[in-house]
């Protein structure tokens, strides 16, 4: 029997990187996938194209999750009833030193890996809520705490989402609703492609594995957090990196 057959199951960037690995681990166990995006539907479609066999359990929509009104208006419009788990994974990197960061760059992330977590972490809770059950799973990073240098911006909305599990966690508790982190590590995707070599390697041997992790090994670990075996599991931080 499928871990997640017949429910409902929204990845925010659910159609790039970790998050698509997230979505096809989820389509996998029979979960219907609401998969999200923000403007590269050219990707959203290879997505779906790339998972043929699963085509009538996976829903896509673009839009930005930082922005409250549209994040509201894809809650008014879901094309399902009932909402089990609501992974926020959308994030973006605009990294540079203190310094030298406009402050543009500085609101921009934290707008849409912070906020954008508050936004539909809200929204899912008032639909969860009702339903008294729920599990959110906010994919936050270990720059949170090691606080890599150019990523104050990153680092900030990363600690943050950290925050705002914990804090959400002890809020939805009684009403059966969960709130946890995973914090993948150094993952192969376009987030990191701009990465120079020499950092690369530099990278990858300070991770006791001596590798990059893979999108699979991040999902495994949110459908455990999602799934039946981590009911009494919440306002944690699940580290996948590789020992980092
Ligand atoms: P990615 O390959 O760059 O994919 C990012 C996804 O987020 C895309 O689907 C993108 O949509 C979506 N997105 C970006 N801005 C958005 C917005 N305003 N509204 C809605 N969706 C938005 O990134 P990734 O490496 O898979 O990272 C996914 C998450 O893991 C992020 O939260 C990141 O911080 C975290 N993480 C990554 C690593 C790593 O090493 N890769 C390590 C630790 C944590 P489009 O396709 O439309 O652009």
């Amino acid at each position: 029997m499928a871990l997640f057959a017949g429910q409902n199951v929204i990845v925010t960037g659910g159609t790039r990187g970790i998050g698509r690995g997230i979505s096809e681990a989820f389509l996998k166990e029979g979960a219907t996938v609401l998969a999200t995006y923000a403007g590269n539907k050219a990707a959203a479609e290879q997505f779906v194209e790339e998972n043929a066999e699963y085509k009538d359990n996976i829903h896509l929509a673009g839009f930005d999750v930082s922005n409250y009104a549209e994040s509201e208006k894809f809650f008014e419009e879901l094309p399902f009833e009932k909402l089990d788990v609501l992974v926020n994974n959308a994030g973006i990197r605009k990294d540079s030193i203190v310094g030298m960061m406009p402050s543009e760059d500085w609101q921009k992330v934290l707008d849409i890996n912070l906020t954008g977590t508050f936004n539909m972490s809200k929204l899912a809770v008032l639909k969860m809520m009702r339903a008294r059950s729920g599990r959110i799973v906010n994919i936050t990073s270990p720059c949170s705490h090691f606080g890599f240098e150019g990523q104050s911006n990153y680092a900030a909305s990363k600690a943050g989402q950290i925050g705002l599990t914990r804090s959400l966690s002890k809020e939805v508790a009684k009403r059966g609703i969960t709130v946890n982190c995973v914090s993948p590590g150094f993952i192969g995707t376009e987030l990191i492609s701009d990465l120079p070599e020499d950092l690369v390697k530099k990278y990858k041997s300070q991770v006791p594995m001596k590798r990059f992790g893979k999108t699979e090994e991040v999902a495994e670990c949110v459908l455990f957090l999602a799934g039946k075996g981590s009911s009494y599991v919440t306002g944690t931080v699940l580290e996948v990196t590789g020992g980092l």
